[in-house]
């Protein structure tokens, strides 16, 4: 069985399309290198398409008829979209969801200190990172400072042109004897991927001069101090735009493919879904997938539930057994990207259940490692349907694994929609240097997710 490339289908018409996807793609990677950034990009795209707060329109009462548009921000961190079908909840909804968490270094909490006459944010990773794939590159910061009186002061530094960039220093190769002798996952210890903030003194200071010239900075610059560290979230993450990858161009290399390659065309698609959808549509986008769901904005708390739970108190008068049938009624596309074939890397994957960079979105019936073990296994029943609407609407698409069995494994959202009964499948898009600091995506790939997306909006039903 061989699955085509999307490439070589592709008319003037929709290579069009296909870069004008790719472009705004790109736009919303820069706009959001943190889940908190991601959100507020969504908000605005919503608000701009008509989509009203549902917070709003709870606090008002306001009954939803078919057609109606609602979005839900959930603690910055989480974000929903609703569009109201004709045919009621209970009949069960069409969801698209992903998550726009991606791994990173974060700040640690009292994270300064001087060393040498050097000054160091301290950080402990997110999610599951090589860790000498961070040194001697450029980060930027990104993320909130809380001070104690709730004003809340929003860090972007190392994106601009004019921005300065941070770094984590590697070992020369000169010194680098014993280093290079120890593992991969030895060379650089969890504790010594530590920022370098600062190097000069102030001038007159005796003690950790360079430490108090950095506190008067933070203090000059963003009325902060150092106990505000207390409460912050601040994110390093790769500094610098996603680009265009490859002489024809046919790729993207960007921080945060996983798993936003994803959760841009499921939110774009919810968007630009045009009038009254028989069933009611929705798109979660959410948070703390990398460290495994966990957490009030993680997609194992109960916000997509209790938001579901509002919709529908807003549509008819709310019933707990009509919520159930809601959400076990429902299907989805849990969206999530998937290890793309890397021929420098064969000895990982099997090559028949591999997913191919240009081979278009991948549904993975499984995840899991060692014999499928936390894996949301999707029903055939529902792949069949899915097949009979894709192929109906010329969706390039594969199906994979994971790599090889016991290679390795991982999981997803999908086993936790799953428990409420619907059906579910792991889809997505195929990435190369997946959780690496620039990871690679294929354009194609990215626009068939989208074309994927738009077709199970419109197209899925009773399964
Ligand atoms: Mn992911
Ligand atoms: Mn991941």
């Amino acid at each position: 069985m061989v699955r085509k490339n999307a490439w070589a289908g592709y008319k003037e018409t929709d290579l069009v399309r296909l870069e004008a996807i790719a472009k705004a793609y790109c736009e919303y990677l820069n706009n959001g290198k943190t889940e908190r950034e991601c959100v507020r990009t969504c908000v605005s795209a919503a608000q701009a398409h008509g989509f009203a707060d549902l917070k709003t329109l709870i606090r008002q009462e306001t009954k939803l008829v078919a057609g109606d548009r609602v979005y839900l921000n959930w603690m910055d961190k989480c974000f929903l979209l609703f569009v109201v079908g004709r045919r009621p909840l209970d009949e069960g909804m069409n969801i698209v969801g992903a998550h726009i968490d991606s791994p990173r270094l974060d700040v640690k909490q009292n994270p300064l200190y001087e060393e040498s006459e050097l000054a160091f944010l301290d950080t402990h990773y997110y999610g599951g990172i090589k860790k000498y794939q961070w040194l001697a590159m450029p980060l930027a910061i990104h993320g909130v400072v809380v001070r104690k009186d709730g004003a809340k002061l929003e860090v972007n530094i190392g994106e601009a042109a004019s921005d300065p960039v941070f770094c984590i220093s590697d070992l020369l190769p000169h010194l680098g004897k014993d280093q290079m002798s120890k593992t991969a996952a030895e060379v650089v210890d969890g504790d010594a991927l530590n920022v370098i903030l600062a190097s000069r003194p102030l001038e007159g200071e005796e003690k950790e001069p360079v430490k108090a010239a950095v506190l008067k900075l933070l203090q000059e610059k963003y009325g902060m101090e150092e106990e505000d560290f207390l409460s912050a979230e601040l994110e390093i993450v790769p500094a610098g735009e996603a680009r265009e990858m490859g002489l024809d161009r046919s790729m993207i290399l960007a921080y945060g493919h996983d798993d936003r390659v994803c959760a841009y065309p499921s939110m774009a698609a919810v968007l630009d879904f045009e009038g009254t959808p028989e069933y009611t549509l929705c798109c979660v986008l959410t948070d703390k997938e990398e460290i495994g769901s966990v957490g009030a904005t993680g997609m194992g708390a109960n916000y997509f539930e209790n938001a579901v739970a509002e919709l529908y108190a807003l549509t008819k008068p709310y019933s707990e057994l009509g919520l159930r049938r809601t959400l076990a009624n429902s299907r989805m596309l849990s969206s999530d990207v998937s290890a793309a074939y890397d021929p420098n890397f064969a000895g990982v994957f099997e090559k028949n259940n591999a997913a191919y960079l240009g081979h278009g979105v991948c549904f993975n019936k499984y995840t899991g490692s060692r014999g499928k073990s936390g894996s949301n296994d999707a029903n055939p029943e529902f792949m069949a349907a899915l097949r009979r609407m894709m192929d109906a609407a010329g969706v390039c698409y594969q199906t994979a694994e994971l790599g090889k069995v016991d290679a390795g494994g991982g999981g997803t959202i999908a086993y936790l929609c799953a428990k409420y009964g619907m059906h579910v499948i792991d889809s997505g898009v195929p990435v190369l240097s997946m959780h690496a600091p620039w990871e690679v995506i294929s354009k194609a790939d990215l626009y068939e997710a989208y074309l994927c997306y738009c077709t199970f909006l419109r197209e899925a039903g009773e399964v």
